[in-house]
């Protein structure tokens, strides 16, 4: 057995530890600081000469110099298998629920539970026999869990051809039994378990090729699906200031996506955010199935309290377990709030080793880090044919809502949609505040092209016509342009401001979607005439009557009286004889 590499810490500062070691140190290693009865789990992030500079992922006071550092060999790695889901984890894969009843909410300091429950027997199913080929990543049998099939897989750490040595009969197995045997090409053999770890930093290739994604991802958001929408293996970022609604967006998108499988890193700025989080999803009904949301979710979160390097590694701890189930074909949605805390995590070990900082005192590698992340989304071809994808949205929160910040700007280089939010349509109440005059997206709508066209220009000639207003009053506008402006309105109010808290309104199907927006389209396009009140109040009674099928009705024509109210204030200012 090989010795235990062991060596001794010089120098604490903060987070940072130095240690003097005894023999080969590796890049990335895991080490555990021996501190009396603890063990603090830290990472190696630089190796100089024999001395190894770590980012402990715990408090590190009372550490001393000449304590004891154990280094383990691994590289920081995920557990992966049966019984993810419906898990909250921490940045380290704990499960917080458990630790919460052991230790209260949040970790003590060298304490670091199993991810996945040894003991929990699982019921296997083989799909392989002894001598079948197979590759890493080939499914070998699975266990139901939940509502899905998951999949047992050949370990992803092992190359070339393998052989199929032994499979255990259909049978109830714990994580601990060996399920298979596989050999490899050189001839030795390797144990199979239900689960197989995998360090979080290197994506998991284990398929046949990746595709471009084409497929659209169904939110159920109007504003997104219609004008800004994300494909399936697609990437979008949400950068919003404080309190414009990116939670509620996330958490709507989270049940209502068409995916199978959602994964929340939750990385929050205070530790109320997270709580809310951790107390708001279990109690979220999956509308599709009407059992909790959770079956198919898991949530990896930390706060700004918890140690750095904790926080740095769970936006990859999150991305490893997503490309972990689309290696079964599964379609997975990431949602990673907010990416800002991740950067911001990265920033802070950035100066504790004292690096030369770029913008803003990011590392010069913040954008090369942010573009490896969002990378490893993708839809890809798996060996036995199944597609499976990933899609990842990463809120971003600049501060004072600064787009120009480099998180923002970085994210922007590597994403396929922006969903910017504004403070002034937050304000002003428009949800999502998602401000349809600077996003924008790469992936095509299921909306006819030709609508999603007449759409944006509505929604632009309406804001020119409103900036027009704010200079030379109501009174200089025409009846004509007012009513441009008052379409632009009309159709953002009904169509694209969508109520998270209403039953009816949160969530509008694909088909519905197709429907309502070609019918308000033909009507805002189709040419009336506007010279005199009557016609004016005709145009918009029309597009009343034809849209009251649509939604709620109260819904509905509250915006129809307000809009009507508009008109006759406007009317009244600008008498029919006196417009052109
Ligand atoms: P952020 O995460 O950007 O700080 P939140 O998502 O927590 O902001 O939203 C702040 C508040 O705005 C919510 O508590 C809610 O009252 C309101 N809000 C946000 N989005 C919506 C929405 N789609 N529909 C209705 N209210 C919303
Ligand atoms: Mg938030």
């Amino acid at each position: 057995m090989e010795k235990k590499r062991i060596g001794h810490v010089i120098k604490v500062n903060a987070n940072m530890v130095t240690a003097q070691v005894e023999g080969s140190i590796i890049q990335n290693e895991v080490a555990y600081i021996l501190h009396g009865e603890e063990r603090l789990k830290a990472e190696v992030i630089r190796v100089r000469q024999n001395r190894a500079e770590m980012q402990v992922y715990e408090s590190t006071q009372s550490i001393k110099t000449q304590d004891v550092v154990e280094f383990s060999n691994e590289l920081l790695s995920v557990e992966l298998g049966p019984g993810l889901l419906g898990q909250i984890f921490d940045g380290l894969q704990n499960p917080l629920p458990a630790l919460a009843e052991k230790y209260g909410f949040f970790l003590k300091r060298g304490v670091y539970l199993e991810a996945l429950a040894d003991e929990t027997q699982w019921d296997f199913t083989p799909l392989v026999k002894p001598q079948d080929k197979v590759l890493a990543g080939s499914w070998l049998g699975f266990v139901p869990e939940k509502i899905f099939k998951h999949y047992i897989m050949a370990p992803f750490s092992l190359g070339g051809s393998l052989e199929v040595v032994s499979i255990a009969p259909e049978g109830r197995y714990n994580l601990k039994q060996v399920i298979a045997q596989l050999k490899d090409s050189s001839g030795a053999t390797h144990d199979v378990f239900l689960q197989q770890i995998w360090p979080i930093k290197i994506p998991i290739k284990a398929y046949a090729e990746k595709l471009r994604p084409l497929e659209p991802l169904v939110t159920k958001l109007r504003l997104i699906d219609s004008l800004f929408p994300v494909n399936r293996g697609g990437t979008y970022c949400i950068p919003g200031p404080f309190g414009a609604g990116k939670t509620v967006l996330q958490q709507l998108t989270s049940r209502h996506a068409e995916v199978d499988i959602v994964i929340i890193a939750a990385c929050g700025e205070r530790a109320g955010e997270v709580v809310e989080t951790l107390k708001t999803f279990p109690e979220l009904i999956d509308p599709r199935t009407n059992k909790p949301l959770m079956d198919r979710t898991v949530i990896i979160c930390n706060t700004s309290s918890m140690p750095v390097a904790a926080r740095e590694s769970s936006v990859y701890t999150a991305v490893t377990i997503a490309e972990y189930y689309r290696q079964m074909g599964l379609n997975v949605l990431l949602l990673a709030d907010s990416t800002s805390r991740w950067a911001q995590a990265m920033r802070e070990m950035s100066g504790r080793l004292e690096e030369i900082p770029g913008e803003e005192a990011f590392p010069a590698y913040l954008e090369s880090r942010i573009a490896a992340f969002y990378e490893r989304a993708g839809v890809v071809r798996l060996y036995g044919g199944t597609k499976g994808s990933v899609t990842i949205g990463g809120t971003v929160s600049p501060a004072g809502g600064n787009f120009e910040e480099p998180v923002t700007q970085a994210t922007l280089k590597v994403v396929g949609a922006f969903h910017g939010l504004s403070r002034e349509r937050s304000d002003a109440r428009k949800y999502p505040a998602i401000d349809p005059l600077i996003s924008w997206s790469k992936y095509n709508s299921f909306i006819n092209p030709e609508h999603q066209e007449a759409g944006h220009a509505i929604l632009r000639r309406s804001n020119e016509i409103a900036q027009m207003m704010k200079v030379i009053g109501e009174e200089g506008t025409s009846l004509k342009d007012y009513i441009e402006y008052l379409k632009g309105e009309f159709f953002d109010f009904i169509y694209l401001q969508q109520n998270a808290f209403d039953p009816v309104d949160e969530a509008t199907s694909q088909e519905r979607q197709i429907y309502v927006f070609g019918f308000i389209c033909g009507i805002l396009n189709s040419e009336y005439k506007l010279e005199d009140k009557a016609a004016a109040l005709h145009f918009f009674q029309q597009l009343r009557q034809s849209l009251r099928s649509w939604n709620s009705a109260e819904y509905g024509s509250q915006e129809f009286k307000k809009i009507e109210e508009k008109i006759e204030l406007f009317l009244e200012k600008n008498k029919p004889e006196k417009t052109p």
